[in-house]
C-alpha cells in the first residue's frame, strides 16, 4: 500500500514530489492519470493524496468529489497542488472537502511541511475528535474560547462577541493554519437568521480582528479564497 499517492501528469513535477516525499521517509507513488489514481484509492486508500488539480482524463476536482462521498476514502487527507491563478479550482477543491494547497511553482519544503501537518492533524483525529472539545485555546492560552458557555477571553480579558462573530471564530480556530473559505465559514454560521454574503464575512472578520486586539493580527487574509487562523504568527510578534 503507497503510504502518499501522487496524483501528477507532469513526470517532472510528480518526480520532484516523489523525491521529497521519501527523503521523509514514507513511501509514494506517481499516478499520471485521474482516472487510474481513483481505482488505485478507491482500492486501497492512502494514508495521504497530493493531487494536482488539472489532469488529462479526470480531474482533480472530481477526485476530491469521490474520495468525500465514500466512506473509506473520506477521511484520506487531501493536499491539493495547483497552478497559480488557479483560486476558483482551489476554493472549489477546499469546499468539496481538500485539507490544504499549496500553488505552483512551489518550494519543496513548503510543500512537505503542509504534508506533515496533515498527517498530524489526521493521526490526532483518529486518536480523538478536536469538535469534542469543549475549549479551544491559540497562541498558548492567548485566546481561550469556551464552546459550552460561548465565552472569549483574550490575555486574560473577556471579549464580547456576537453570535456570528463567535462562530467565525470558532471555524478558524478549529482548524489553525487552514484556509476556510468565504462558503466555509458562511456554512459555519448557518443557523443564523441573517443573509449572508462573503461581504457580510468580511464586515464581521474585521469587527472579530479588532475585538481581539493584537491577537486580530492572527487572522490572515488569504487573497482570492478566504481567512486562515496563523498561530505562528503570534510567535514572531514580540
Ligand atoms: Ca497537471
Amino acid at each position: 500500500m503507497p503510504q502518499i499517492l501522487i496524483v501528477e501528469d507532469e513526470p517532472d513535477i510528480g518526480e520532484l514530489i516523489r523525491f521529497h516525499v521519501m527523503r521523509e521517509g514514507f513511501d509514494a507513488v506517481v499516478i499520471r492519470s485521474g482516472r487510474l489514481a481513483w481505482q488505485e484509492i478507491n482500492r486501497n486508500p492512502p494514508r495521504l493524496v497530493i493531487l494536482d488539480l488539472m489532469l488529462p482524463d479526470m480531474d482533480g476536482l472530481e477526485i476530491c468529489r469521490r474520495m468525500k462521498l465514500e466512506r473509506r476514502t473520506r477521511g484520506v487527507p487531501i493536499l491539493i497542488v495547483s497552478a497559480k491563478g488557479g483560486e476558483a479550482d482551489i476554493v472549489a477543491g477546499l469546499e468539496l472537502g481538500a485539507d490544504d494547497y499549496v500553488t505552483k511553482p512551489f518550494s519543496p519544503n513548503v510543500l512537505m511541511a503542509r504534508m506533515r501537518n496533515l498527517l498530524r492533524r489526521a493521526e490526532a483525529a483518529g486518536l480523538g475528535d478536536d469538535a469534542d472539545r469543549s475549549v479551544m485555546t491559540v497562541a498558548g492560552e492567548s485566546l481561550v474560547i469556551d464552546l459550552d458557555r460561548h465565552t472569549v477571553v483574550v490575555e486574560g480579558r473577556p471579549v464580547e462577541l456576537t453570535r456570528s462573530e463567535f462562530e467565525i471564530l470558532r471555524c478558524l480556530v478549529s482548524r489553525p493554519g487552514f484556509v476556510r473559505t468565504r462558503e466555509q465559514i458562511i456554512a459555519a454560521m448557518h443557523g443564523d437568521n441573517v443573509v449572508l454574503t462573503s461581504r457580510t464575512v468580511d464586515v464581521h472578520i474585521t469587527a472579530v480582528r479588532r475585538k481581539l486586539g493584537e491577537l486580530g493580527s492572527l487572522i490572515k487574509t488569504v487573497r482570492g479564497v478566504g481567512y486562515r487562523l496563523d498561530e505562528c504568527a503570534a510567535e514572531s510578534t514580540p
